[in-house]
């Protein structure tokens, strides 16, 4: 079966070197749809179904998008598209569903090589005692760029398009989203403690400032944020330090928020109300906010962050396995919240799998509820998609398929034995689909996985280099472990 004609190998490429661009004839016919047309593009895309999550969840059959210079120049049926264009490179759509990337809203990359480390704890003694002491001694800017790497891998694999990212070295996170062709909010961390690239608060905070002039407006894929870690890691001072440089710089920013009990009781001890009260007092929620986890919303919260419009970001395998509980998005959704999905770091995940975040979002929910029907599988594809790129501040670039919006999108194969029959293609998607079903990923008009195989990073020097960290990161951990 033929899934794409000439060209494809440097099509990544092309981006960047113009290898596979204008004057440049393929040297066989795109695909057996796309007939000769007038209008010459960069790339087709088609589906057996095209699930465009526009505001009215049309589905196309036998559909096509058309796609050039990064955007979606139209969506129609695989016959309008090819009457229409012809393109550099065209994708079969048999057997394909075509819907938007993946949007992941909160994750901390690089931890992929800290995955393991250390399971089956709370959150403040993992943390305290397990994540943060093993990052002041092992997480340099080599360290970040590997695991950003294998990060942007196992997204990439699994369909993944754009994420919120929030760790250390930012600088050298957003050199690999750049080269990797991924889309990325990237958040410089600001923590009232040494941290492995900044001394205490103040420090992340002017790192920060420098992080996000050298990287705004720089590419379009990649916006520089702040990354204040918590309520209870920030005093009230550092937090609107934090907001009021982001202010000054026009950025938003990703935060923790009202994750665990201990966070909610901590800052009733030292501040007399909640988290998300404590931030509306000290108007923290006056700039855009990406908030993660949100477990712990009293019912008089709930409304100011719809009001505020901020940016919940739901984790459910991470409040899982750290048992931080189970997050109200039925009432956060009811009550008008952004909400979008996330995989928090793969240290308490532990892998960066968006369609477990789907499933359990879901489940989770339904038996919190003993309801059902509780977020139905639409709802939970939306989350993931257009919902979560709303809350994340890229709703009007990017999150569903129509036109104008960058072309970021993904084919996932439906030719698994775990997909016959299908009578339900969004239910399929939410409840059966897993990474290994992603075929191919487009991500701003560029192919960065045709087929299984990931054409932006090298993955095999990458899984060397991470296995060759992670040695060493074992040895010394056996070597301290003795000394105790
Ligand atoms: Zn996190």
């Amino acid at each position: 079966m033929t899934r794409i004609t000439s060209c494809f190998a440097s099509l990544f490429l092309a981006a960047f070197v113009s290898a596979c661009g204008a004057g440049e004839a393929p040297t066989e016919p795109a695909s057996p749809t796309s007939s000769a047309a007038d209008d010459r593009i960069d790339l087709i895309v088609n589906g057996a179904h095209i699930v465009t999550m526009d505001a009215a969840d049309t589905v196309i059959e036998n559909g096509a998008i058309a796609i050039d210079e990064g955007i979606i120049l139209a969506v129609g049926t695989a016959d309008e598209i090819a009457t229409r264009y012809s393109a550099a490179v065209t994708l079969d759509g048999e057997r394909r569903i075509v819907m938007p990337g993946i949007v992941n809203g909160h994750s901390h990359a690089a931890m992929t090589l800290l995955r393991g480390v250390a399971d089956d704890l709370a959150l403040m003694d993992w943390l305290q005692n397990y994540i943060f002491p093993a990052e002041v001694e092992f997480v340099d800017a080599d360290f970040v760029r590997i695991g950003t790497e294998l990060a942007c891998w196992e997204m990439i694999r699994g369909g993944t398009t754009t994420f919120v990212d929030m760790y250390y070295y930012p600088d050298t996170i957003a050199e690999v989203v750049e080269d990797c062709g991924m889309r990325a909010l990237i958040s410089a961390t600001v923590i009232d403690q040494r941290s492995p690239d900044a001394e205490n608060a103040g420090d992340g905070i002017r790192k920060g400032s420098g992080f996000i002039e050298r990287w705004q407006g720089r590419n379009s894929r990649i916006t520089p944020i702040f990354g204040p870690h918590a309520n209870y890691t920030l005093n009230a001072e550092q937090l609107a330090a934090t907001r009021a440089a982001a202010m000054e710089l026009g950025v938003p920013i990703s935060i923790h928020l009202s994750e665990s009990p201990f966070e909610v009781q901590n800052s009733q001890n030292v501040y007399g109300m909640t988290s998300i009260e404590h931030f509306e007092s000290i108007g923290f929620f006056d700039g855009p906010t990406i908030a993660a986890h949100v477990v712990w919303p009293t019912e008089e919260e709930i409304p100011i962050l719809a009001e505020r419009k901020v940016g919940v970001i739901h984790n459910p395998t991470s409040n899982m396995k750290i048992a931080s509980g189970i997050a109200p998005i039925t009432e956060m959704l009811d009550a008008g919240v952004l909400v979008g999905l996330g995989t928090d770091g793969a240290a308490s995940n532990n892998d960066l799998d968006m369609w477990e975040e789907m499933r359990l979002s879901a489940f989770l929910q339904k038996v919190d509820r003993m309801d059902p029907t509780a977020i139905p599988a639409t709802t939970v594809l939306r989350m993931a998609t257009s919902g979560g790129a709303t809350a994340i501040g890229l709703g009007d670039t990017i999150g569903s398929l129509e036109v104008g919006k960058r072309a970021d999108l993904i084919q996932v194969a439906f030719e698994d034995v775990h997909h016959v029959p299908t009578y339900d293609v969004v239910s399929h998607l939410v409840y059966v689909t897993d990474e290994q079903d992603v075929a191919s990923v487009v991500i701003d008009g560029k192919v960065v996985m045709l087929e299984r195989k990931i054409t932006s990073i090298d993955t095999e020097r990458v899984a060397e280099e991470a296995t060759a960290l992670a040695g060493r990161i074992k040895a010394a951990l056996s070597e301290r472990n003795q000394a105790d």
